[in-house]
This record gives structure tokens, C-alpha cells and sequence, in this order.
């Protein structure tokens, strides 16, 4: 649980500084600290030798420097910094009191669903580059919410949309992160490779699979001796809910 502290007291201090700045206090829009605008901006870079819409600089360090970040600790950010998996992740936590064993997707259909999240990748970067525009803003939940419907959202369209998400999540916690993010879909070939993962010590384990039930991924780490999933985000989940002392360990290694 101190780790889940931890990592809810960071989320909960970048969720108000987003806030913050979609109010309008700082010198610069929300959308200008959105990393996935960094991969959006490229095409119009190398095309046209300029920034799509809003998007600047900014958007492209902060995407370089994740990228970096994925590197190291795999999807750590996502667990540990994005607004969007911080919902995902609580109306899973709440949607889960409904249920005594919580249903989950089979691993097929679940390997399946997160094939959406490359398509939404393609579209956006098609959509991007064709129109110049950020044409899907109004399905991102990220901007839909933090802009309080603003420029560019489509109404009850955008409000269906994240109903849809917010439905999902109460069933399948992190649906949208699972399913739909095109940033997770950009981090997953750097993620496989990430440095920092979970260890788990074989001999000691009794194979309860405690972790695998509090993975808000569903990632069997009671059948792996390193946690290379490319969605793990190193929440430290598993680790905590493990009833033995040591099994689980985060540990840097290729
Ligand atoms: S919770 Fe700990 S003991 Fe149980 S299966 Fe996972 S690693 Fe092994
Ligand atoms: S495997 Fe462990 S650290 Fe990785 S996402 Fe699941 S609970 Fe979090």
C-alpha cells in the first residue's frame, strides 16, 4: 500500500497542476505539456516544416524525453503520471467492489481489443497530416475532460465517447490505456525493452497469483521470471499485494 500512496500522491499533485493550467493559470495551454502531440506534430514537421495546430516544441521534448523514460522503466508513466490511466486505474478500483471476482477478458479477446490501439494510432496521424488539424481532440478523453468540452469537441458525440470509456473502466480497469491510447500504442516496442521491471523469485513463489489478481493489467507475473510485458507500468501493484516476503523485486536488467 505505500507504494500506492506514493504513486497517488504524485498523481493527484500532475492532475492539478493540468487542472491548473486548463483554468488558465499558466503561461501556456494544457495541451502545449501533451506528449502524444509530440508523435501528432512530426509529420507536419518533416512535411511542411511546421507545428500542427497547437502543438509546439514542447509537445516533441516531452514525447523524446518519455520515450527515453520507457526506455529505463518501461510504462512508468502511465502508472505513475498520466491523468488518464489515474481515472482508468479508480474506476476500475470502483467499478471492482461490484464484483467478488471482477470478470476478465480472455486472453485472446483481450489480445485482440488492444489491436485498437494501433488503429487509433494510424487515424490520428492520417487525420493529422491530411488536415493540418487535430481532428480527433474531440474522442481524446485527455482533452475532452481538461477542456471542459472546448474548441473542437463534438458535443454529445465527446460526451458519449467518455461515458463509453468511463463504462468500460468500471469493468475492465484501464480500458482506455488497454485498448484505445495511441501514446501506449508509440511506447510499446521501447516498453518490451525497459530496464526497471519486476523480479520474481521462482523458487519462493507458491503461485497464489495474488499479483496477477491486483495487476490493473491482468499480467500473469506469477508465470514470468521477469516482467518484460510491454503494458507492465511498474505501479507496484504485484509487488505489494504479494503475501511472501522478497519474491517479488523491482530490479534493473536487459
Ligand atoms: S503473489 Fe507472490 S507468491 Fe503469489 S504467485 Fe505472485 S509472486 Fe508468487
Ligand atoms: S505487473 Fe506489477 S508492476 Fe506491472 S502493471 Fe502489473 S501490477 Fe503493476
Amino acid at each position: 500500500m505505500k507504494s500506492r500512496y506514493l504513486r497517488y500522491t504524485m498523481l493527484v499533485a500532475i492532475t492539478g497542476l493540468v487542472i491548473y493550467l486548463a483554468l488558465g493559470y499558466g503561461s501556456r495551454s494544457f495541451e502545449a505539456y501533451c506528449p502524444f502531440g509530440g508523435v501528432e506534430s512530426l509529420w507536419g514537421l518533416f512535411s511542411y516544416g511546421e507545428f500542427s495546430c497547437a502543438l509546439g516544441p514542447l509537445n516533441l521534448s516531452l514525447m523524446i524525453a518519455l520515450l527515453v523514460l520507457v526506455i529505463l522503466s518501461k510504462k512508468s508513466f502511465c502508472g505513475w503520471a498520466c491523468p488518464i490511466g489515474f481515472l482508468g486505474e479508480l474506476f476500475g478500483r470502483v467499478g471492482g467492489l461490484a464484483w467478488e471476482r471482477r470478470p476478465r477478458p480472455g486472453r485472446r479477446l483481450n489480445g485482440a481489443l488492444k489491436l485498437l490501439r494501433y488503429a487509433v494510432l494510424a487515424l490520428a496521424l492520417v487525420f493529422t497530416y491530411k488536415t493540418g488539424e487535430l481532428i480527433l481532440r474531440g474522442y481524446d478523453p485527455f482533452y475532452v475532460i481538461f477542456s471542459g468540452f472546448g474548441h473542437g469537441t463534438l458535443g454529445t458525440i465527446s460526451a458519449a465517447v467518455l461515458v463509453v470509456i468511463g463504462l468500460g473502466a468500471l469493468i475492465v480497469p484501464m480500458f482506455f490505456c488497454r485498448y484505445l491510447c495511441p501514446l501506449g500504442a508509440v511506447f510499446d516496442p521501447f516498453s518490451r525493452l525497459g530496464i526497471v521491471k519486476i523480479a520474481r523469485n521462482k523458487e519462493a513463489c507458491t503461485e497464489c497469483a495474488e499479483c496477477e489478481k491486483a495487476c490493473p493489467h491482468d499480467i500473469r507475473v506469477h508465470e514470468m521470471p521477469l516482467v518484460r510485458h510491454r503494458d507492465c507500468t511498474n505501479c507496484l501493484e504485484c509487488l505489494d499485494s504479494c503475501p511472501e516476503q522478497g519474491v517479488l523485486k523491482l530490479t534493473a536488467t536487459l
